[in-house]
């Protein structure tokens, strides 16, 4: 299974197979470059990778558990973060995700900015001391993440923009100037998988959205093949707008 940023293994043994050294290994394709995640006991039954996302890309992870008894080498097979879905499942999805791709890509190019959730921890906002943050605003270094630079790097895609509403200007408001919050519905590819104040940028207007919501649309119930999302327009004076595009 997969959250949105880590992935649970979770497997049975069977009787007699429960004393040896047990390892998981991934691999991107499920076929080649295997390696292996770490060590743990046959008991727990469970294991969750916390780097499913590597330079800030999420790509589809294939797992697989051995163990290793009397010299022996025992391997069950091999699963996707997927779930258990068949090569044509897959393929199809392929397909899918490709006209997709061929579609969106007549709107409006976006860049994506995943949140950091690894790398240099933020000297500005951290006391090194204590590891506490400090100050209550949005840190300019790390934006709130407590990694440099708060973002991984950016990644090219499109949306389509579909419903865009925005609540009404009452002038009588305090804080004259300060925008209203604007809500679009839009519908992006599923990949790389998102959440909630992950950055979408606007290249061409510089408008800047957090993802307020997020639907997948999936194929067969298993594979998401697209997104549908609600963005939400940051203020102009945010301090994400800083962030280098
Ligand atoms: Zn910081």
């Amino acid at each position: 299974m997969y959250g949105a940023l880590k992935a649970r293994i979770m497997w049975k043994v069977q009787p007699g197979f429960d004393r040896g050294n047990l390892f998981v290994s991934k691999s991107c394709d499920g076929i080649n470059n295997w390696h292996q995640l770490g060590e743990t006991t046959t008991k727990s039954g469970e294991f969750i990778d916390t780097k499913l996302i590597a330079r800030g890309r999420w790509d589809e992870a294939y797992y697989k558990v051995e163990i290793q008894q009397n010299g022996q080498r025992y391997t069950s097979d091999v699963i996707s973060t997927f779930g258990k879905i068949t090569r044509s499942e897959f393929a199809i999805a392929r397909v899918i995700m490709q006209h997709e791709w061929e579609t969106l890509r007549q709107f409006t190019p976006i860049k994506f900015f995943k949140l950091r959730s690894d790398g240099e921890r933020c000297t500005n906002c951290m006391d090194e001391d204590t590891g506490q943050k400090v100050g209550t605003s949005l840190c300019k270094v790390c934006y709130g993440t407590g990694f440099e630079g708060g973002y991984y790097p950016a990644l090219d895609s499109y949306m389509h923009i579909g419903q865009i509403s925005s609540k009404i200007q009452d002038a009588s408001r305090e804080g004259v100037g300060a925008s209203d919050p604007v809500t679009i519905r839009v519908r992006m590819m599923s990949y790389p998988m998102m959440e909630n104040s992950d950055l979408i940028v606007s290249p061409l207007s510089d408008k800047r959205y957090l993802i307020d919501t997020l639907d997948y649309g999936f194929f067969n119930g298993k594979v998401p093949v697209h997104a549908e999302v609600q963005l939400q327009l940051l203020a102009r004076n945010d301090i994400r707008y800083t962030l280098p595009l």
